[in-house]
């Protein structure tokens, strides 16, 4: 099966399971945020970020986010699925802290993703809404 993918600016829209339970990944959009175009001057780089979005969100089976949502937390912080969702969402909003609203250009190492609510461990890729871009000092701030 084809999908089709846009790398251009809207607003998430979360897969939901058909009928059979499998994800229908048509709608989903890729975007990027003007900022992040400004800090990640590499097109390379935004565009294997979206790719290896892409694969992780065509992976996805309701199985897998079954186990994904009962692995111990530190197991799940380790894996792909997270650290690919990681650099989508944070390159998508920008690459800025939604709190401070400081902006870091850096991918991996000075914005963490704060979870909003753990009630969609395991399946975050369609509830993006409970995640929120974290630079560490606020994202500290929230478990003190
Ligand atoms: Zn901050």
């Amino acid at each position: 099966m084809m999908h089709k993918f846009y790398m251009k600016f809207v607003l998430d829209r979360p897969a939901k399971p058909n009928d059979s339970g499998e994800f229908e990944l048509e709608d989903l959009e890729i975007h990027f945020s003007e900022d992040s175009q400004r800090f990640i001057h590499n097109a390379e780089i935004r565009i294997a970020v979206c790719h290896r979005f892409i694969k992780l969100c065509s992976s996805m089976s309701p199985k897998l986010e079954a186990e994904l949502s009962k692995m111990p937390y530190r197991d799940f912080l380790d894996t792909d699925y997270w650290a690919y969702l990681r650099d989508y969402v944070v390159m998508s909003r920008g690459m800025r802290c939604e709190a401070c609203h400081h902006n870091v250009g850096l991918l991996r190492d000075s914005l963490e993703l704060h979870h909003i609510s753990y009630d969609h461990r395991g399946s975050e890729w369609r509830h993006m809404e409970d995640l929120k871009v974290l630079c560490r000092v606020c994202h500290a701030q929230e478990y003190r």
